[in-house]
């Protein structure tokens, strides 16, 4: 900025210090326009008469007094005594050498303000716009004269900063700039406005404008003797001016495209978009300026939620929508867009649109699989066996699987830790280990639950929170495999224990053989129960290999084939025919062909066991036994019964009749290995069929084997038209 400078006043005071008297030796006549030359020592009251603030006088009389220099900005009535104000800068400069005489002079200037104070703000007083202060600056840019409002303005007392360097005051990236100003202006007294940051004491900047003015007398040579300067507190302005600045950097630099709309037009043009509007849709400003913004649909203009954001914009409402926009290059994006209106504060008449533009396409992709991932998981979840509950950041139960509810009966959604914990542990016996405390270890544990079933699960805890508790868990039910586990050790006690008795026997009977001579009929005996012992042994080797083959095999893996009964009856019939002995065995068959599904062979050895037991258990009466093929209990099955009249069973005994290695009398004469039965029921389970035995003690058992009928098996005769027939054995 140029300063403009009218014309400046000034006069000569000549102060007779011991006399405190004044004169005015010389006014120029520009002076007296403004000021009264008054007679002799009426100096001071004469100008305050004439305007000059008394403070100002007195401040006069004190520079005047001390014989230095000062500036400041005071008002004087306007020489048109048209009652305004004018602002003028009031210059004091003792003339050099005279300052320590008793009568010295001073150049009193007033120069016409060319920033003027606001009005009604007093020099040096706050003004609208911020402080403003005068200061004087020596030829070395000292601060030779302050103002109070120096320390206001920047914190600093004036007797500290006075003979300091401005610079000092000044931050320190503009230290040079100003000495280069104010050097430069030393050849050029135009000095601009300068706008310059102050440290306040605080550490705070202060945005000053100042205004320098060289001092009135200069240095013989010609040179500045120093500078007198008008300082502006602009720091509002300027922190406005940078949050403008910054508002737009904040647009360029913006995440989220934005595009501006003009509203007072009826095609509602586009008048600016900020970069990232031009990274997302690949138009830059000058392509899109002038144009409305429908262009970015494309051909796709039957979107839904087109009508509503058309109708949100009309009410001049804000509004949000989702669409389909396409790129410059073609590419699809999904825009979520806001709208926002700008109105006319004064006239309320709607301006403006600003338009948010965020690109969503990644973030659907991403939900989408994110979604996905979550139904995935819900049902693996929900499908999952084992129990799951998973606490969320709060301590509570946000996911219950059924698997859970099924095992504990607990409906745990929502329960704190506490709570759940403690339901819990009611579930288990008082005394149990606590569940809680092992699990925050990372162990797994084995829980036996008494209710709502007496059950043995294992829980296992994984994601510990910070506190090391686990946020996720998961509940097995590992009641089948104890129990399993627990047969298969009494099993193998069991088995161990059966084979040591004919083991026993037959070396205990073949040592006495070796170590004593016995007489040929003796010897005969011992070798027949060795015999007779090592064939038990084989037997219950055999049986205990055909069981563990049978059960190895996965349920309904054994092959299986339409059979026809008729023959196969006959077959088992013969199997047990001697040469020469009566056969106690009976056949009653159906009239036409029967076809079941089994496996030929096996279905054989589960009928001759069962034919064999009641044989044996019904030798020592010698009454028939008879083996019987009749429908099922429902028209898909057909039942073979082998009906014997020995030693039968008690109810107690039926109950654990298929258990391996069970028999009745153990120790009696009867040899068995008690895993007859057991074989026949797993044969007869795995080729879909099953056993049924009713028996009554001391009057016999009738044993039924179920099997179903084959599709391409032979039509079931009515029982009631075709009654069973009796067979001959052959
Ligand atoms: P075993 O080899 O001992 O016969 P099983 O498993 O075939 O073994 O039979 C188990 C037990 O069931 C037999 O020891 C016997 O006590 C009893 N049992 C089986 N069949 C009959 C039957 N028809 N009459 C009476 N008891 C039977």
């Amino acid at each position: 900025m140029t300063a403009h400078r009218p014309t400046p006043a000034s006069c000569v005071v000549q102060l007779d210090a011991p006399s405190a008297h004044y004169e005015m030796p010389q006014a120029c006549a520009t002076w007296r326009r403004v000021l009264p030359v008054p007679p002799q020592g009426e100096l001071l009251s004469a100008w305050c008469a004439a305007g000059l603030p008394p403070l100002c006088a007195t401040r006069l009389l004190h520079v005047l007094r001390q014989g230095r220099a000062a500036v400041w900005p005071i008002e004087l009535p306007s020489p048109q005594a048209d009652g305004r104000l004018e602002g003028y800068l009031l210059s004091v400069s003792p003339l050099a050498g005279e300052a320590d005489s008793p009568q010295h002079c001073s150049i009193v200037t007033l120069v016409p303000n060319h920033t003027p104070w606001p009005t009604g703000g007093q020099p040096g007083q706050p003004a609208a716009n911020g402080l403003r202060l005068s200061l004087a600056l020596d030829g070395e840019l000292r601060l030779s004269l302050l103002d109070p409002q120096w320390t206001q303005l920047t914190g600093h007392a004036t007797e500290a900063c006075l003979g300091r360097p401005l610079t000092d005051f000044v931050h320190p990236q503009a230290q040079a700039g100003l000495t280069r100003h104010l050097g430069q202006a030393e050849q050029h007294p135009e000095v601009p406005r300068q706008r310059l940051p102050l440290l306040h004491q605080s550490g705070n900047l202060v945005w000053v404008e100042v205004d320098f003015e060289q001092q009135i007398a200069p240095t013989p040579d010609g040179r500045a003797n120093g500078w007198w300067a008008l300082l502006e507190d602009v720091s509002d302005n300027v922190r406005t001016w940078h949050l403008d600045q910054v508002r737009e950097q904040a647009l360029d630099q913006s995440n989220c495209g934005v595009v501006v709309t003009d509203a007072t037009l009826t095609h509602q043009p586009i008048v600016y978009v900020n970069p990232r509007f031009t990274e997302i849709t690949g138009y830059t400003l000058d392509e899109v300026r002038g144009r409305p913004c429908n262009f970015l649909q494309g051909e796709d203009r039957q979107q839904d939620s087109i009508a509503p954001l058309r109708e949100a914009i009309q009410r001049g409402d804000r509004a949000t929508a989702l669409l389909r926009n396409y790129r410059k290059s073609g590419e699809l994006f999904w825009n979520e867009l806001h709208i926002a209106p700008i109105v006319d504060e004064r006239s309320g008449i709607l301006t403006h649109h600003v338009g948010i533009v965020n690109d969503v396409t990644e973030t659907r992709h991403l939900l989408a699989q994110v979604s996905k991932q979550a139904e995935q998981l819900q049902s693996l979840h929900h499908d999952n066996p084992n129990g799951l509950i998973a606490f969320d950041e709060a301590g509570q139960v946000h996911l219950v699987n059924e698997a859970f509810v099924g095992l504990t009966g607990l409906k745990a959604q929502g329960l704190g830790r506490a709570a759940f914990w403690s339901a819990l542990q009611a579930m288990a016996d008082p005394g149990h280990e606590d569940l809680q405390q092992g699990l925050s270890q990372g162990q797994t544990l084995q829980w036996q639950i008494k209710r709502p079933k007496e059950r043995v699960v294992e829980v296992r805890g994984s994601q510990l929170n910070a506190a090391g508790a686990p946020d996720l868990l998961v509940f097995r039910d590992v009641s089948a495999e104890v129990q399993l586990y627990r047969m298969q050790r009494q099993f193998l006690a069991t088995a161990a224990h059966e084979m040591r008795a004919p083991m026993g026997s037959i070396r205990g009977f073949s040592e006495l053989m070796l170590t004593r001579q016995f007489p040929p009929e003796v010897q005969r005996d011992l070798l027949e129960r060795i015999h007779r012992q090592s064939g038990r042994l084989s037997d219950l080797l055999n049986d205990l290999l055909n069981l563990a083959r049978i059960e190895s095999q996965a349920p309904g893996s054994l092959p299986l084939e339409p059979v026809e009964l008729q023959p196969l009856l006959h077959e088992v019939v013969r199997s047990f025919e001697r040469p020469g002995a009566d056969s106690r065995l009976s056949l009653s068959l159906a009239p036409a062909a029967v076809w079941v599904q089994a496996q030929r062979a096996k279905l054989e050895q589960v009928l001759v066991n069962l034919v064999s037991n009641a044989l044996k258990y019904s030798s020592a009466r010698g009454l028939p036994v008879h083996i019987g093929l009749q429908p099922g209990h429902d028209p898909q099955h057909w039942s073979v019964n082998i009906s014997d009249q020995g030693v039968g069973m008690s109810a107690q005994t039926l109950e654990r009749l298929f258990t391996k290695f069970f028999r009745v009398d153990p120790n009696g004469d009867i040899e068995g290995t008690g895993l007859g039965l057991c074989i026949a029921k797993e044969l007869t389970e795995r080729m879909g069929g099953s056993i049924q035995v009713s028996s009554q003690l001391g009057q016999g058992s009738v044993f039924t084997v179920n099997l179903l009928q084959t599709p391409s098996g032979t039509a079931r005769p009515d029982t009631a038209t075709a009654p069973a027939r009796e067979a001959p054995c052959p």
